[in-house]
């Protein structure tokens, strides 16, 4: 067992609301299929949206699935799902809006995915260092936009990364855009 399986199969699923309105033991599996250790042993794509995500709201499996798309980073899953966990993450860390059920019970989903993203600051830079995709480092790039604390640390690695990292990481202009949604 790898870390990314090891992390799905420590999160309690079955306890969970998932956004479809059933409970989220599929959202395990589903995100076992896009890692590629599901029965097909190949990473396939599955859309999560309406189930952890509907803009601008979060849905009760989000900070487990923010948690999961970091152990994916952590792991040697492959690059097409690489990409995928980091999409996924990019929509945690976007929510505005916790689903009505756990509002009730007192959680600010978009603030906890935040928090557990904020965790994997040095697999974002690792991400965005190792110059491996452009569109990767460029996710990774905006996370960080939204989740690092330290912007004097964003801005040197900005800088760093100016060769390979899209126009709009470089210029500022998508960190922008999120600090708004941040408001
Ligand atoms: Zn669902
Ligand atoms: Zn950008």
């Amino acid at each position: 067992m790898r870390l990314v399986e090891m992390e799905i199969a420590r999160q309690d699923w079955k306890g969970m609301l998932c956004g479809c309105g059933g409970s989220a033991e599929h959202v395990g599996r589903d995100l076992l299929q896009l890692a590629g250790r599901g029965p097909r042993q190949e990473p396939s794509h599955v859309s999560l949206e309406e189930h952890v995500w509907s803009p601008p709201v979060l849905w009760e499996p989000a900070p487990a699935v923010t948690s999961v798309a970091l152990a994916a980073l952590a792991d040697d899953v492959a690059p097409t799902a690489r990409a995928w966990f980091l999409d996924l993450l990019a929509h945690m860390v976007a929510g505005e809006g916790t689903d009505w059920e756990s509002a009730r019970r007192g959680l600010d989903l978009p603030e906890l995915c935040r928090d557990v993203a904020g965790q994997g600051l040095w697999l974002l830079y690792g991400e965005v260092m190792s110059n491996r995709s452009l569109g990767a480092g460029g996710i990774a790039f905006e996370i960080l936009t939204v989740v690092e604390p330290d912007r004097a640390r964003l801005q040197r690695v900005r800088e760093i990364a100016a060769d390979w990292l899209p126009v709009c990481c470089r210029t500022g202009l998508c960190d922008d855009e999120l600090r708004d949604l941040d408001r």
